[in-house]
């Protein structure tokens, strides 16, 4: 597994991911481990596309995970909420880069498998709550950068407003294909800027009033 770790880092810097310490923690985070154990024999963690988790899940192709923490721009002491954390795998990875992590996953048995694994990897001080992302975290707010990793059709106006002033946040928007958006927060302000096209899960919504939670901000 070190081996296709270094080879993962070998295909990021062909991708011209450029920030050094980015591929470092990512040839560091052991990506295999967050695959749940009755998957991982059949999957191919380190390969050059999404890996399943499990519960119609998947963890992003390293080349994303690479290029939306990059934009986050993480260093020691940054704190950072993550919405879908899925396997802990995005989590690790920026607890790595010396982040404080905050996370936030809806389907109870992942986050569940989350905890576990980032305790076991030494990730312990990663803060995983089971509950619903478009509430985000008021307790530990505000952020000085928020990532989803899951699609919400509209920029939750929660979450903007939990961003610091002079925070960014990226995230998925739009159902189908998706657009990568990065929202720069300063002066109370927005700068929305479109980026790549990709394809996320949907940020599922829950029981409540499903209106509210897609308004704008
Ligand atoms: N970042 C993860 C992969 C995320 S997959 C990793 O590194 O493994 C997207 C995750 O978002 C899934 O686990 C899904 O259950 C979760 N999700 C979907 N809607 C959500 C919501 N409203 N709130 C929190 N998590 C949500």
């Amino acid at each position: 597994m070190d081996a296709q770790r270094k080879a993962m880092a070998d295909v990021l810097r062909r991708y011209k991911i450029q920030d050094e310490r980015v591929i470092e923690a990512m040839g560091k985070v052991r990506r295999h481990l967050y695959i749940p154990e009755e998957i991982r024999g059949r999957s191919d963690p380190y390969g050059d596309h999404p890996c399943p988790i499990g519960f119609g899940q998947t963890i992003s192709q390293p080349f994303i995970v690479a290029y939306m923490t990059q934009h986050l721009e993480p260093k020691p002491g940054l704190r950072i909420l993550e919405i879908g954390t899925g396997s802990g795998y995005q989590a690790a990875v920026l607890a790595e880069l010396g982040a404080e992590v905050f996370s936030i996953e809806i389907v109870p048995e992942l986050a569940d498998h989350a905890r576990t694994v980032l305790a076991a990897e030494g990730y312990g001080g990663v803060k995983v709550k089971t509950g619903d992302g478009y509430k985000g975290w008021p307790e530990h707010a505000p952020f000085d950068a928020i990532i989803v990793t899951c699609a919400p059709d509209k920029i939750p106006a929660a979450l903007v407003d939990q961003l610091k002033d002079g925070g960014r946040m990226i995230l998925p928007v739009g159902t189908g294909v998706q657009r990568l958006t990065i929202l720069e927060k300063n002066e109370d302000a927005f700068r929305e800027i479109p980026d790549l096209y990709v394809r996320f899960v949907p940020m599922v919504k829950g029981p409540e009033d499903k209106a509210e939670k897609n308004q704008d901000f």
